[in-house]
């Protein structure tokens, strides 16, 4: 759907806004999520623990937000993690030095240009300012995106936000790999990170509070073509849209991807199957899908293998989760600089192991997820809007209304709604407004299921239950209830 549409649904329905929004002082680049939106947004991460962590046998952290300087220094970001900045220096607008480049002249600079040659570029083109259009620029100088902090009273302590959730999971590998001394070991973890982004925009797609869902497969370079036949007898006929360097936009089985080396190993097809998968089960669908193929100076700084996955929205497509194969890369660093031994022994020999990587974003994902889920349609004389999430994302499992409130049906309706909830469902009650106007309330949020106590409830024990999408509605017994819902809500019955 249109930007605007997915920025005026989140502002009506306060499924997210900017923080401190009442303040002129507020600071761009940082969002709340409304009741509604924390819910979805939360589901997200759920099905990403249901669908992909617990099935994997992944172990999920909770690592905490601030870390030392030495662990950035380690993990390269204090050096590497730059982004290159001009600034006018007749109006002092500060510009990204490659997007100024990219957005004026169109042309892909890539990620590891030097800035000697960004400002060489800017020359020849005779790119001006966009903001006065003058064309003297003070030379690019790599700016860190890191925030920095100083901790304790003598705020002596240099400390740094995590800028990847990741960096935890390394720093932890260690003793979460002693739990049980087994490769290929997987370790998750969803939480923020912070970024100073010089330019942040399009709301939840550049941040710079960002929220990440990571998983680090930790194995043996030697054994990446290990992987359970069972586990790959499921994927290996499984089809990825891929946009390759080489072959432009192609569908190829996993098998195939691994016999034509486009991937290193069964390990790395494997999980970029499984990933695919979790996007289809957030409604998205494969033809909106590519894994995109980074040549080398697109990569980031620690990778040697990276498919950006993609999804198509109205504002082109967007990079939701970066799969990296980071090699030893950080367990390296962080063995160097800490002087603790990272290298496990496996076969007698001993090595450190190597990361495959999916770094997911969860608000972008979220955005996505709106955006795909958005519907918008004539019924008539009327419009109805409502978004058609996967009832895994849906905010609440149902809606519980009495079809009015006077003759004992409110009464009835939450005696309903708490014979439901003792079941554990989550539910939303509403009394107020018209029915029609309820219904549209809760579609537009993406409730799926709505029931409704009205004169007959009272007679003979029977609900109305409503479907969002089809509008359609059915007569079912209140004791029968619980077990249709259950059936319905884990997709072992249609409507
Ligand atoms: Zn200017």
């Amino acid at each position: 759907m249109p930007k605007n549409e997915i920025q005026n649904l989140a502002l009506r329905r306060a499924l997210f806004f900017p923080s401190a929004e009442i303040y002129a002082e507020k600071i761009a680049g940082f969002f709340d999520f409304g009741p509604i939106g924390a819910r979805i947004r939360r589901k997200i991460i759920e099905v990403w623990r249901k669908k992909l962590v617990e099935k994997e046998n992944f172990h999920e952290i909770h690592g905490a937000q601030i870390l030392p300087e030495k662990v950035f220094i380690a993990s390269g970001h204090l050096a590497n993690f730059n982004d290159p900045v001009i600034q006018c220096k007749k109006c002092h607008s500060i510009f990204r030095a490659d997007q100024l480049i990219q957005e004026t002249i169109k042309i892909v600079v890539p990620e590891s240009i030097s800035t000697n040659e960004l400002d060489a570029l800017i020359k020849k083109h005779k790119i001006n300012c966009l903001k006065c259009n003058s064309n003297d620029f003070t030379e690019t100088k790599q700016f860190n995106m890191m925030l920095a902090l100083d901790i304790g009273a003598t705020g002596k302590q240099k400390a740094f936000l995590r800028p990847e959730t990741c960096q935890n999971i390394f720093l932890n590998f260690k003793r979460i790999y002693a739990l049980e001394q087994k490769l290929p070991l997987g370790i998750a973890q969803a939480g923020s990170s912070f970024r100073n982004e010089i330019a942040p925009r399009n709301t939840l797609l550049r941040e710079r509070e960002l929220g990440q869902m990571e998983i680090e497969i930790f194995f043996n370079p030697k054994k990446i073509n290990e992987i359970e036949e069972n586990k790959w007898n499921e994927v290996k006929d499984y089809k990825l849209r891929m946009l390759l360097l080489k072959e432009g936009l192609t569908e190829k089985s996993c098998d195939e991807l691994v016999k034509k080396k486009i991937v290193s190993g069964k390990l790395i097809a494997y999980y970029l199957a499984r990933l695919q998968q979790l996007y289809e089960a957030f409604g998205i669908p494969v033809e909106k899908m590519r894994f995109r193929e980074l040549e080398e100076e697109a990569r980031a700084f620690y990778a040697k293998e990276t498919f950006d996955f993609e999804v198509e929205t109205d504002l082109g497509f967007i990079e939701l989760v970066a799969c990296n194969y980071r090699t030893d890369h950080d367990l390296k660093g962080h063995s160097k600089e800490s002087s603790v031994d990272l290298s496990v022994i496996e076969d007698k020999e001993k090595f450190i192991p190597h990361v495959f990587e999916l770094s997911a974003g969860i608000d972008r994902t979220f955005y996505v997820v709106l955006d795909n889920s958005f519907r918008k349609e004539k019924r008539g004389s009327e419009e109805r809007i409502y978004l058609n999430l996967p009832i895994t994302l849906s905010p609440f499992d149902a809606a519980v209304f009495p079809l009015v409130k006077k003759d004992g049906l409110k009464e009835k309706a939450l005696e309903v709604f708490e014979f439901l909830s003792s079941y554990g469902f989550s539910l939303i009650f509403e009394e107020n407004a018209s029915i029609g106007r309820r219904y549209a309330r809760i579609d537009e949020i993406g409730v799926k299921y709505a029931i409704t106590i009205d004169y007959d409830t009272l007679k003979d024990e029977t609900i109305t239950l409503r479907e969002r999408n089809s509008m359609q509605q059915k007569r079912i017994k209140i004791k029968e209830l619980p077990e249709f819902l259950w059936l319905l809500l884990n997709e072992k019955k249609d409507f």
